[in-house]
């Protein structure tokens, strides 16, 4: 569903992407790992465009996202992201925040756009706090708020950039259950994350990236278990 070759990427002088190539097929969650300031984010953020790659290719659901004939805004309702940071706005409740990208992304009216941003909402078990505002919700609840924002724009593709890092260690595991549920219901997903144990418990594949490489990639055993590169057994032994 999605498929990116030979993505490189440079800021000024920095080669931050050096010929990546993903291919994700449909329902496959992907897992990426790797070191600080190998390209993890970036890579995401060439996905949908919110970084415009140097070169390569990117097709996401059939639709080309380099083609100057795309309808940027168009193709990227078709992928999802979730960020380290929730962005909510604090002066609006949780169903104002999903509803509001739903009446400024779909056009829908406000009872339209509440319906469904109920309907997401209780699909990230937060039905009882849709009239609470940011402020009043937990790191973990605000997160599944901004999950429910970008699934109930019914994307294709979900993009995770950290979605747990800024949350307190009993908050993770609320967000991580939300993501599972996603992906057992059938959505395709890209996570980079530092949760190894969600990615054994729910990656159909890893990969590690260096220095703006994917240096290696396989099922999380093979990854975790018996890697073969030095860089990746060194990365593994530090963050586990
Ligand atoms: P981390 O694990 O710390 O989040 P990462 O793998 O996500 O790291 P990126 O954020 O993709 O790494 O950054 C890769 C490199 O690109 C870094 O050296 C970073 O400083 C640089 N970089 C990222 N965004 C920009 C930008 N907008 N302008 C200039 N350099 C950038
Ligand atoms: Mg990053």
């Amino acid at each position: 569903i999605v498929q990116a070759r030979g993505i490189h990427k440079h800021f000024g002088a920095l080669h931050v992407l050096k010929g990546v190539d993903l291919v994700v097929a449909e329902r496959e969650l992907v897992f990426v790992i790797g070191p600080s300031g190998s390209g993890k984010s970036t890579l995401l953020r060439c996905l949908n465009r919110l970084e415009d790659p140097s070169g390569g290719s990117i097709t996401v659901d059939g639709i080309d996202m380099l083609d100057r004939g795309t309808d940027i805004n168009k193709a990227r309702q078709r992928i999802g992201m979730v960020f380290q940071s929730f962005n909510l706005y604090p002066h609006m409740t949780a169903l104002g925040n999903v509803a509001l990208a739903l009446r400024k992304v779909l056009g829908l009216d406000r009872p339209a756009a509440e319906a469904r941003a109920r309907a997401a909402l209780e699909r990230v078990h937060l039905a009882d706090r849709a009239g609470h505002y940011p402020g009043q919700l937990s790191g973990g609840q605000q997160q599944r708020v901004a999950i429910a924002r970008a699934i109930a724009l019914e994307p294709r593709v979900m993009l995770f950039d950290e979605p747990t890092s800024a949350l307190d260690p009993e908050l993770v595991g609320g967000v991580l259950a939300a993501m599972r549920e996603l992906r057992e219901s059938g959505m395709t997903m890209v996570v980079v994350s530092h949760e190894m144990g969600f990615a054994k418990a729910a990656a159909d594949r890893v990969i590690f990236m260096d220095d703006g490489r994917i240096l290696e990639q396989g099922p999380p055993a093979a990854i975790f278990g018996n890697p073969q590169h030095e860089r990746t057994r060194a990365f593994i032994g530090q963050i586990e």
